[in-house]
C-alpha cells in the first residue's frame, strides 16, 4: 500500500530536533509490508500543512502524520485534517476523562486548552495513548486512510505498537513476511566482495543483496519478500549458498551484532582451551575485546598491555635482544606459554608508526603459539592509526579463529 509520512514541526525543521519519528515508522511500516514512497517535514503552519496533506492525498493510499496533537495553538494536526476532509471534530470521553483526572488527581487547575487533546472524529477511530494525553486517530475518507500520531517519540511509539499496529496488520492487502539474514566477513574489502558477487547482486530482486561495508570487514543483508516465512527463508538459504560458493573462505557468521572476537573466544570455549595475550599494538584493547565476550573470562586469562619492547626484561626477567618483530614474537610466545601456562598465547607486535599523517602505514604480526607449535602472519596497513589498531584486534582474533 502507497504510504506516506508527514512530520509535523517547526522544530525540526530549524534542526532543533532530529526527526526519529520518521525512521522509527519507516522500519516498522517496511516490516509490516506497507510502501513508503515519501516523507515530508511541514512547520507548525495550518495553510502549508493543509497543502501537504492535500497532495499526499492525491498520490497515497495511507498518509500518516505524526505530531502537533497537543495542547497549544501551534498544534493544529487534528484541526488541518478535520477541515480537510470536512469531518467534525468531538471530544473523546475517555481521553477527556483521563485529562481531567490527572489534573484533579494533582489538585491542579485544568487550562482549558488541555480539552483539545481529546479530540477525534466521530466517524474514525481514536487511539489511546498509553503514556500520554492526545488520543490519536485512524480515519478513511475517500478511500485514503489517515493515521494521526503523537509527536512526542514514547507516545508515538507506544500508540503505534499497541493501538495503530494492530489496525495495520489488518489493513495490509497483501501481507509480506520480510526476513533479513546478515553475512559477515573479513579479510576481504567491500569493493573485493561487490566485484566477486558482481552477477548475483546485478540480478537480485527477492532477495535483496546489500553490501555494508564496516571497519575491516564487510557485511551483507540478504533480505527475502514472501507471503509465508518458510519461502522466505528458503530463498535466503539459497542465496546464502550461492555467495558462500564463491566467499566461502572470508565468511566468518550470521548477525548484525556478531564479532570476529565472539566466533573466536567461543571456538576456544568450546574446545576447552584458554588464551593469554602480549599486547604490544592495540593499548590492551585486544585483551578487553576478549574478556567482553560472553563468558570470555572462561577463556582469555591473562593479558599484558607493552608500551615498548624495554618493558619485555621486566615481565620475563629476560633480555630479548633481537631487533627482526618475527623472530622475537615468536620467541615471546614460546616462552609465554611456558611462564603463563595458557593453551593458546597470542603476541602482537609490529610497527603503526611508519609513513606519515597523509600517507600512514604500518606492520603487524600476529604470533599464535600452542602445544601444537607457533604460526604467524604478518600484514600491512595504509590507512590511520585507529583503523590499524582495529584491523590488529579483528584480524588477530580472525587469525586465532583459523589457527586453533
Ligand atoms: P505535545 O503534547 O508534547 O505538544 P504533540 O503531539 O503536539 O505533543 P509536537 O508538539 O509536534 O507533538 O512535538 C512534541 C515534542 O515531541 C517535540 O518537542 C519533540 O521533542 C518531540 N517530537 C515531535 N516530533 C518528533 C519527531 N518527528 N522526531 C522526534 N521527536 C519529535
Ligand atoms: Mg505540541
Amino acid at each position: 500500500m502507497k504510504t506516506e509520512l508527514i512530520v509535523v514541526g517547526t522544530e525540526l525543521l530549524l534542526g532543533q530536533i532530529v526527526n526519529t519519528n520518521g525512521a522509527y515508522l519507516s522500519k516498522e511500516l517496511a516490516d509490516l509490508g506497507y510502501e513508503v514512497y515519501f516523507e515530508t517535514t511541514v512547520g507548525d503552519n495550518k495553510k502549508r500543512l493543509t497543502d501537504t496533506i492535500e497532495l499526499a492525498s492525491t498520490r497515497s493510499e495511507l498518509v500518516i502524520l505524526c505530531g502537533g496533537l497537543g495542547p497549544t495553538t501551534d498544534d493544529l494536526t487534528k484541526e488541518a485534517v478535520s477541515e480537510f476532509i470536512h469531518e467534525p471534530l468531538e471530544y473523546d470521553e475517555e481521553s477527556l476523562e483521563k485529562i481531567y483526572h490527572l489534573f484533579t488527581s494533582t489538585d491542579k487547575k485544568m487550562p482549558e486548552n488541555n480539552k483539545q487533546q481529546a479530540l477525534t472524529f466521530k466517524k474514525g477511530i481514536t487511539l489511546k495513548n498509553p503514556t500520554g494525553l492526545a488520543c490519536g486517530i485512524f480515519i478513511t475518507v475517500n478511500d485514503v486512510h489517515y493515521l494521526l500520531l503523537p509527536g512526542p517519540p514514547s507516545e508515538l511509539t507506544a500508540m503505534f505498537e499497541q493501538a495503530a499496529k494492530p489496525l495495520l496488520r489488518k489493513l495490509a492487502p497483501h501481507h509480506k513476511e520480510l526476513v533479513s539474514r546478515y553475512l559477515r566477513f573479513i579479510d576481504i574489502g567491500e569493493s573485493q566482495l561487490v566485484t566477486d558477487l558482481s552477477d548475483l547482486i546485478d540480478a537480485q530482486t527477492n532477495p535483496t543483496v546489500a553490501p555494508y561495508a564496516k571497519s575491516n570487514e564487510v557485511m551483507l543483508r540478504l533480505t527475502a519478500q514472501s507471503s509465508d516465512l518458510q519461502t522466505a527463508k528458503r530463498l535466503l538459504d539459497e542465496m546464502e549458498e550461492k555467495i558462500l560458493a564463491i566467499e566461502k573462505e572470508f565468511f566468518y557468521g550470521y548477525g548484525e551484532e556478531l564479532t570476529i572476537q565472539d566466533v573466536a573466544v567461543n571456538q576456544l570455549k568450546q574446545k576447552g582451551k584458554t588464551l593469554a595475550v602480549i599486547d604490544m599494538l592495540t593499548d590492551g584493547q585486544f585483551f578487553t575485546k576478549g574478556i567482553e565476550v560472553q563468558d570470555g573470562t572462561d577463556v582469555v586469562k591473562f593479558g599484558v598491555a607493552l608500551e615498548n619492547k624495554g618493558m619485555l626484561t621486566t615481565l620475563f626477567d629476560k633480555t630479548f635482544d633481537i631487533n627482526d618483530h618475527e623472530t622475537l614474537g615468536k620467541e615471546i610466545a614460546t616462552y609465554s606459554l611456558e611462564k603463563f601456562g595458557t593453551d593458546y598465547v597470542m603476541v602482537l607486535l609490529g610497527d603503526l608508526s611508519r609513513g606519515n599523517d597523509e600517507l600512514p602505514e604500518g606492520t603487524i604480526w600476529f604470533v599464535l603459539a600452542s602445544d601444537n607449535g607457533v604460526v604467524c602472519k604478518k600484514r600491512v596497513f595504509k590507512r590511520h592509526l585507529a583503523y590499524m589498531k582495529d584491523g590488529a584486534i579483528k584480524h588477530g582474533y580472525n587469525f586465532i579463529r583459523l589457527n586453533s
